[in-house]
């Protein structure tokens, strides 16, 4: 799958499909609109009802290029099936996921460059960040709570464009992460996501259409991970 149909059409939450595979508790299906997780996102949640029955989808299990969605019985889907994704579970990670973003932004401008060593965004209105920031003050680091509240707060707008992968690894700052670089699609193209005025970088994860989408975010802790590790935890503010 190249372009994931969750980036395809973001706004899409139900949809029919019908079964590929299928083993007691997990299905492959013709179409998803789910996001497989991956960099440290965890997966879409939903649900699936079929003729036989109904179940939630716990995650994504991905085998090359099948989607296992796990399921919360050991019920056998079959045939024509409608899947639906947890909209308040895309909204929570996509939030703290947009939000990530914002935070590496300042990080970045901030420390001249510090790039991102890990990441982790959970279902339960929480995630992290790590950098590679060796001998810096955590209260600076702290301190850049300020401007991402206020960029969640102005309502900027987010865009998902594509742009030629070969471009995208010399444009400074485009491909920032040091562990978790997006695969390109099969035609060279690299995902961008453009928060305007304030980051642009490859990612293939979800996102907001708008940064005030997001409930207010605050950063709970800063903490030093190893000699050049700073890890930054951050939640909604309620
Ligand atoms: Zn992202």
């Amino acid at each position: 799958m190249a372009i994931y149909l969750c980036h395809e059409q973001p706004d899409l939450y139900v949809h029919e499909a019908s079964v590929l595979a299928a083993r007691p508790g997990a299905v492959v299906l013709s179409r998803s609109a789910f996001h497989p997780g991956g960099g440290g996102q965890v997966s879409d949640i939903g649900e699936i009802e079929w003729s036989g029955g109904c179940a939630a989808v716990t995650g994504i299990e991905v085998d090359g290029d099948q989607w296992w969605h796990l399921l919360d019985t050991d019920a056998v889907p079959s045939g024509d099936v409608e899947l639906r994704v947890d909209a308040d579970h895309r909204l929570r990670v996509a939030s703290l996921h947009t939000t990530s973003h914002v935070l590496n932004a300042f990080v970045f401008a901030e420390f001249a460059g510090a790039l991102v060593t890990g990441a982790q965004i959970n279902g339960d209105g929480t995630g992290r960040m790590d950098f590679d920031l060796p001998e810096v003050d955590n209260d600076r680091v702290r301190a850049l709570e300020a401007p991402v509240k206020e960029v969640i707060a102005r309502g900027v707008d987010v865009n998902a464009i594509y742009v030629d992968a070969g471009d995208a690894a010399t444009a400074e700052g485009l491909v920032r992460s040091m562990s978790v670089a997006p695969p390109p699609t099969p035609d060279g193209k690299l995902r961008i996501i453009d928060i305007e005025g304030v980051d642009r970088q490859a990612c293939g994860g979800t996102h907001l259409a708008n940064t005030g989408q997001s409930r207010p975010i605050v950063i709970t802790k800063v903490e030093n991970k190893g000699r050049h590790n700073r890890r930054v935890r951050f939640a909604f503010a309620n």
